[in-house]
């Protein structure tokens, strides 16, 4: 699969330009009347139910946890707002602890399974938020309270690199590794939940940061709390419109397009050749294995094509702007290139005893496919959408009869 940066990064596009956001208004909701400030935290605890909710709602129920963390340390940022919180006791265990174990739950909730909200697993994720909560606010309440404070405000480094902050250096070290370690997962997965988390990460570490400093602990820990709104918006778009197996836009996103494309365009419709063969043959995981490799093939289709998965062993691949005659050179280009890959499959029948010459037993099968493709242009016969489908598939119908992997108009 190529590696596109701007796919990559999309999910931390709307988390960072709301935290810019947060900044921007920072200023004037200082200047508001009390009353709106005092109304703020009910704000961010409105915003958690909701988002709670919806979570819920589209069975993103891990979502809760990180929800309900944010909204604890909010309560607990509010409760020491006043003064700076390393003057008494309450502040130098408790704001620590707070500013160490906030990154580290949020970057542990990222990576935690779907389990479900009331279930054993996730009873057990309530259980351990309660339990840390507890045992701060009962450390900060005994004689211990000074070693506690001295390990959670350790300096590993004398390097004074934590003077600009209240944040401890354990927390500072727990903040760039959970950046660190979502940044990682984001570029790697491209998870919208990544890129949520990551934003929270950054806007809960803002807020630790501003403690004292009257709304804007809040109004940042509202950012986060948006920030996974904003994943959970992104995941359903991707619910909706993503087929989950290819990854490939599926039809709705297809008919989306189509409505709204500029007067002329060029339209493909793409069939496995003898699929069902190949099924029968290789089972049905290897053939979701095809269909992801030509998926990934069909990504990279030059003169500005936008590919879909029609259903099933099915594609289609839109060519805004282009006459039919222009589209098939692009075509004709991502034929082949589906025709001579040699699609690598994994192999299960390995021998149990190593064979006397390795060469004899190959631990990957190549197979071949080919596609047949049928192309039709938007024309004044067959304006409508629909229209010009059929029209592409019965010239795909065509490009069959004509003996397969050929592209037909
Ligand atoms: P032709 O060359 O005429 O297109 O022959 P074909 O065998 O490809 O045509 P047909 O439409 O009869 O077969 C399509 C097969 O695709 C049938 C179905 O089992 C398989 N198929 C559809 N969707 C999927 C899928 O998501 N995964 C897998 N593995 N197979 C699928
Ligand atoms: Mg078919
Ligand atoms: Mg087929």
């Amino acid at each position: 699969m190529t590696w596109d940066l701007r796919k990559t990064l999309a999910p931390l596009f709307a988390p960072v330009l709301l935290l810019a956001a947060t900044f921007a208004v920072l200023e004037p909701v200082r200047t508001l009347p009390g009353e709106i400030i005092d109304i703020s935290g009910m704000a961010l605890y409105a915003l958690v139910a909701g988002g709670a909710f919806v979570a819920i709602l589209f069975h993103r129920s891990r979502i809760v946890f990180p929800l309900l963390i944010l909204a604890l340390a909010c309560g607990v940022l509010e409760t020491l707002a006043a003064g700076a919180p390393n003057k008494n006791p309450e502040g130098q265990v408790v704001y620590a602890a707070l500013c160490l174990l906030l990154p580290v739950n949020l970057v542990v909730h990222a990576f935690l399974p779907e389990r479900g909200l009331i279930t054993l697993h996730g009873l057990a994720r309530l259980a351990m938020i309660g339990v840390q909560a507890a045992l701060v606010l009962v450390v900060a309440d005994t004689s211990f309270w000074k070693d506690a404070a001295d390990l959670l405000h350790a300096r590993l480094f004398d390097f004074e690199y934590d003077k600009w902050t209240y944040l401890p250096q354990p927390a500072m070290h727990a903040y760039a590794l959970g950046f660190a370690i979502l940044l990682g997962h984001l570029i790697w997965k491209r998870a919208p939940l990544s890129g949520g988390a990551l934003g929270a990460l950054i806007g809960s570490a803002v807020a630790l940061h501003m403690v004292g400093r009257g709304v804007a602990p809040t109004l940042f820990l509202s950012a986060a709390v948006l920030a996974y709104w904003i994943a959970l918006v992104q995941e359903a778009h991707r619910m909706a419109f993503l087929d989950n197996l290819t990854g490939l836009p599926g039809r709705r996103a297809l008919m989306g397009l189509l409505k709204t494309t500029p007067r002329r365009y060029t339209v493909a419709m793409l069939d496995v050749d003898h699929f069902k063969k190949f099924n029968d043959t290789y089972g049905h995981d290897v053939g979701d294995q095809v269909l992801r490799m030509v998926a990934s093939r069909m990504e990279c289709v030059t003169g500005g094509g936008r590919p879909f998965r029609y259903g099933g062993e099915e594609f289609t691949v839109v060519f805004p702007k282009r006459a039919a005659s222009e589209a098939k050179v692009h075509l004709e280009a991502l034929r082949e290139a589906i025709a001579v890959t040699a699609f690598k499959l994994r192999t299960e029948d390995r021998p149990d005893e190593k064979p006397e010459s390795p060469k004899s037993v190959p631990k990957t099968k190549t197979v071949g496919v080919t596609m047949s493709i049928g192309l039709a242009e938007k024309a004044s016969t067959h304006s409508d959408p629909m229209a010009v489908l059929k029209a592409a598939d019965e010239a795909l119908y065509r490009a069959k009869k004509g003996g397969r992997n050929r592209v037909s108009s």
